[in-house]
């Protein structure tokens, strides 16, 4: 087992491949925990998050953010991951007790769960007045094969992309992580052959994630038999950035009947937040204070 959550990223000697290995078991356990999710579920949301947290590793600047939306129609409903370029995520599903049985011993019905009815969509918020989007239909809704589908058809990069989660009998996450490895124009096809035949040879990524007890070395063996250099590395975490500050504000957004009307008899309101479960409870005399603040 790998103990901490990181993503290693690493180029062959032509820097024509780019390989991203995540091991992101810890955030998707703290993701379990906060949304309470079914076996099912977590193995959906896990997969959404780390495929963000991989995204988000190429990102640019400190404040972008890299959203990953996929709405199905399955029992799930909506699944959301926000990841940024320091290895943090937070994420929502909209249903995380919705579970299905799974199709075989160890094949948790993801693409089930999740449904096929719908679409997979990026978005790139880069501080720009609109964040750049993208979207393509669901294939299986099984994450991954969509993601590939996504870089394939949107951004024209062959991409091959691997994405699991291990659920224990007590729910608990025994391992998660991602694989993603993209040709770039020129890129050797006999190389690619050698990384896909090494992945393939891992069988489920989760199960060689558990297997494993260092990320370098599962890149060793994903990259075995050709020369590669690790180019960066992140830590990864489960982070929200609502505050109760943050919150207010929105609060402080809504009309004075408004607010009026959503506080309790002793003229509370308590807000829970979406990406985190955090509970937060205002005075409704603070709000409409800080809205009398604004100009
Ligand atoms: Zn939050």
């Amino acid at each position: 087992m790998i103990k901490e959550d990181r993503l290693l990223k690493a180029v062959d000697r032509e820097k024509k491949i780019r390989m991203i290995l995540a091991s992101s078991t810890g955030v998707v356990e703290e993701a379990r925990q906060r949304h309470q999710t079914s076996a099912t579920a977590s193995a959906a949301l896990g997969r959404v998050m780390t495929a963000a947290l991989m995204m988000g590793s190429d990102l640019k600047a400190e404040a972008d953010l890299i959203t990953i939306k996929v709405d199905g129609k399955g029992p799930a409903g909506s699944i959301i991951a926000t990841a940024n370029s320091r290895g943090e995520v937070r994420a929502f599903i909209a249903h995380p007790q919705a579970d299905l049985p799974s199709l075989y011993p160890g094949k948790l019905a993801v693409g089930e769960l999740v449904g096929r009815d719908g679409f997979f969509e990026i978005s790139r918020d880069m501080g720009l007045k609109q964040p750049f989007v993208g979207r393509t239909p669901l294939l299986s809704g099984e994450i991954a094969e969509d993601l590939a589908n996504y870089f394939l058809s949107s951004e024209q990069i062959p991409s091959l992309v691997s994405l699991g989660v291990l659920v224990g009998p007590d729910l608990g996450i025994q391992s998660a992580g991602g694989l993603i490895v993209q040709a770039l124009p020129g890129a050797a096809d006999e190389l690619l052959e050698i990384i896909e035949r090494n992945a393939a040879g891992l069988g489920p990524l989760s199960h060689a994630l558990y297997e494993c007890d260092s990320l370098d070395r599962m890149l060793g063996m994903v990259a075995y038999g050709i020369e590669y250099e690790v180019v960066g590395g992140l830590p990864l975490k489960y982070r929200c950035n609502c505050s109760y500050e943050r919150l207010a504000g929105i609060l402080a957004s809504l009309s004075r009947d408004e607010i009026v009307e959503i506080c309790d008899e002793n003229g509370a309101v308590e807000v829970c937040c979406n990406f985190c479960n955090e509970r937060y409870v205002f005075q409704g005399e603070d709000i409409l204070a800080l809205k009398s603040e604004k100009p």
